[in-house]
């Protein structure tokens, strides 16, 4: 029996736990990284069947999908392969700008292929809206590379829900990426009574709060990365967002899992969340996420879990 589910009304067939690899090449966001660490984390996940890659021009910049590329290639299996990336960040005088216009859209397109050593991306996101381009416009862009074969199906993230309407005016939206997990769910009111009426597939980013949420961290830590700044890593905040994660580990230790698992199978259960992409910054967190799969939460878990976190 295939575990693989359908994102959304686009025609991709994704493992529910896909791999987020904003920690693979992505030196930008996490310093010290290790590249050949980073290929061993892609390797290892798609010889597990971990076949969902989520990665960004913006991470590295660009190392990211070129170490993506790198182990497809050597792997020889691209089509078992479902690659998202995305666009939108440019640099001017040093400074990030964001643009949705179509010539840059397009322009970022050719790059990820060339970067990811193939001539098709299974998904590609606007990465954060811009001030200017019409959203309908940029996703026609997109629209015209579907058509073209150079990519398989349309994504947005981080839009407003009246960005995404605009966006999706002509129904050619397949995937919305939007920060959501335990302790973020503004989602859930915001969003999902559209991405569900409208069959596009919610996938979350930070499922497990940059770590937090995988219940080993202690009151203690120090984060020299871009959780330093982050409100839930926070003095007070941080402490109380820990007693929260606790209160999970009877449940796991019941099911003789871990706490990752726990609120990785949380996701699962909502509606209009098919797939996650949880970061690892090692194999073995590949493979534990990997176990989520074997985790059934019963209905008053989720309840539970939902009021812990409420
Ligand atoms: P995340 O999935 O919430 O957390 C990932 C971190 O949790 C890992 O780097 C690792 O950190 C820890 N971890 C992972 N698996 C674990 C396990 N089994 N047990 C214990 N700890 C575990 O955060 P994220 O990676 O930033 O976000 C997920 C993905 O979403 C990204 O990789 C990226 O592809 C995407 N993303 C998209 C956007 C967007 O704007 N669209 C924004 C952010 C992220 P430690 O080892 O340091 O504890």
């Amino acid at each position: 029996m295939s575990i693989h589910v359908k994102l959304g009304k686009s025609d991709l067939y994704v493992n529910p736990i896909g791999l987020g690899t904003n920690a693979v090449g992505g030196h930008n966001l996490y310093p010290n990284l290790d590249e050949e660490v980073g290929k061993e984390v892609v390797r290892t996940a798609l010889t597990h069947g971990m076949n969902f890659l989520d990665t960004a021009f913006i991470y590295g910049p660009k190392r990211s999908e070129e170490l993506i590329g790198e182990v497809i290639q050597e792997m020889g299996n691209r089509q078992e392969a479902v690659i998202a990336t995305k666009a939108a960040h440019k640099f001017v005088d040093n400074k990030v700008v964001f643009d949705n216009s179509p010539t840059f859209l397009k322009q970022s397109v050719e790059d990820s292929l060339l970067r990811l050593k193939t001539d098709y991306i299974d998904l590609f996101y606007i990465h954060y809206p811009d001030e200017h381009t019409p959203k309908y416009e940029a996703v026609g862009a997109l629209k015209e590379l579907k058509d073209e074969g150079k990519i398989r199906a349309i994504g947005v993230s981080n839009f407003s829900l009246e960005q995404l309407k605009e966006a999706n005016k002509d129904g050619y939206v397949d995937v919305f990426q939007g920060e959501y997990n335990l302790l973020n769910r503004s989602a859930e009111k915001e969003i999902f009574p559209y991405t569900i009426e409208n069959q596009i597939s919610f996938i979350p980013y930070f499922p497990l709060a940059s770590g937090l949420l995988a219940g080993k961290y202690t009151k203690d830590m120090v984060f020299n990365d871009l959780r330093a700044k982050k409100p839930h890593f926070q003095g007070e905040a941080f402490i109380r967002n820990l007693e929260k994660v606790e209160q999970l580990r009877p449940i796991a230790e019941a099911k003789n899992a871990e706490v990752a698992h726990v609120v990785l199978a949380w996701y699962l259960a909502q509606a209009g969340i098919d797939a996650i992409i949880p970061g690892a910054k090692k194999p073995e967190q590949v493979l534990s996420n990997l176990k989520t799969l074997d985790v059934q939460l019963t209905e008053d878990e989720i309840v539970r879990i939902g009021e812990i976190f409420q």
